[in-house]
């Protein structure tokens, strides 16, 4: 069944300082916290568009550091939210926060009013990196609220950042495997973009922090899409949301409206060829049968995947198929 989550922002609220790299409210489009009116009237809504849908919709608490909003705050926000909730209507209630948010007492308020998956912004697992981005917690924080959540009985999520400020490809590799012990259940890739009116923005500026490149960044993405498969942990999100705010705020960084599918698309490519080379499938005509949804990412954006397969000799041509699974492919075997 498809997942939704009926996004409602609460943009830095709770966040006890300013990390480097975060402009919540370019990214969001909002720049305050919702009344519960609001909340309430915002469910509605959606309760209405949601009717003829078959999905699994959750209520999502994003963009700030929900359990360290002012306890009054979090709970009226709630409080507007677990009816729909209790009465069926969503499946539950997620939240993102701080790892140093955590504690038992508010692991058991959120149970009460149908909170289900809690999402900790760890960013890395590099107290280094965790220091010079400003983020006021260390990694340790982040495997003791991991347990406790866990402990707890909540689904947990993990968000993690490429190209800090301070970080390295191998540093980012290194976060994914710390992250694969605590075994969540999902995890976020952000690469780090450098938005308007942030520390990270005044750094650049000065030539003090280089963001990643496009091309690295998507050749990372692709090393942590492959480790957390084999680890069965879902990549839930891969990039950031397009919006037109994002757009107009971001001054440098790997930004790309389809970043996940640029990702996917390559990572496609690198399987097929490791499957020529295992198979000694030598340059020639090739057909290779895809998904339909995969067709594109298949082709590449612009083309590139058929591009790259000819410089290597190899005339393919991508068939839809809906025998084959998503993201896997078949070479159709008389054109061998
Ligand atoms: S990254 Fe998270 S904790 Fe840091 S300022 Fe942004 S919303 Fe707050």
């Amino acid at each position: 069944m498809k997942h939704v989550n009926i996004a409602i922002f609460v943009p830095h609220a709770g966040c006890p300082q300013h990390c480097s790299f975060c402009s919540q409210n370019s990214i969001t489009g909002k720049d305050r916290l919702p009344t519960p009116d609001e909340v309430r009237a915002t469910l509605k809504i959606a309760k209405e568009n949601l009717k003829e849908k078959s999905c699994f919709a959750e209520i999502a608490f994003f963009g700030g550091s929900f359990t360290a909003i002012n306890r009054g705050d979090m709970l009226a926000l709630l409080e507007a939210a677990a009816p729909c909730v209790w009465d069926g209507d969503f499946s539950g209630i997620r939240i993102s926060t701080r790892p140093d948010a955590i504690d038992e007492e508010v692991l058991t308020l959120l149970k009460h009013y149908g909170v289900r998956t809690i999402e900790l912004g760890a960013q890395s697992m590099n107290d280094t990196v965790l220091r010079m981005n400003r983020r006021g917690h260390i990694a340790e924080q982040v495997c003791e609220a991991s347990h406790l959540i866990h402990n707890a009985g909540f689904s947990l999520g993990l968000q993690m950042m490429t190209g800090l400020w301070g970080d390295t490809a191998a540093g980012a590799l290194q976060t994914a495997q710390e992250f694969a012990k605590l075994k969540p259940d999902c995890v976020r890739i952000y690469p780090t973009i450098v938005m308007k009116g942030t520390e990270l923005a005044q750094r650049y500026r000065t030539g003090e922090y280089l963001p990643m490149n496009l091309e690295d960044t998507v050749e990372l993405c692709c090393e942590l899409l492959e480790f957390f498969e084999a680890n069965s942990i879902p990549v839930i999100r891969l990039g950031l949301h397009s919006s037109p705010e994002m757009q107009q705020n971001q001054i440098a960084g790997p930004w790309h409206p389809a970043f996940r599918e640029l990702c996917e698309s390559r990572l496609f490519l690198r399987r097929l060829l490791l499957f020529f080379q295992q198979e000694r499938i030598l340059p020639g005509d090739v057909e290779i049968h895809v998904a339909p949804q995969w067709v594109s990412k298949a082709v590449g954006q612009s083309r590139c995947n058929l591009q790259e397969l000819v410089k290597l000799g190899y005339s393919a041509k991508i068939i839809s198929d809906i025998s084959v699974q998503p993201s896997k492919f078949i070479v159709h075997p008389s054109l061998i």
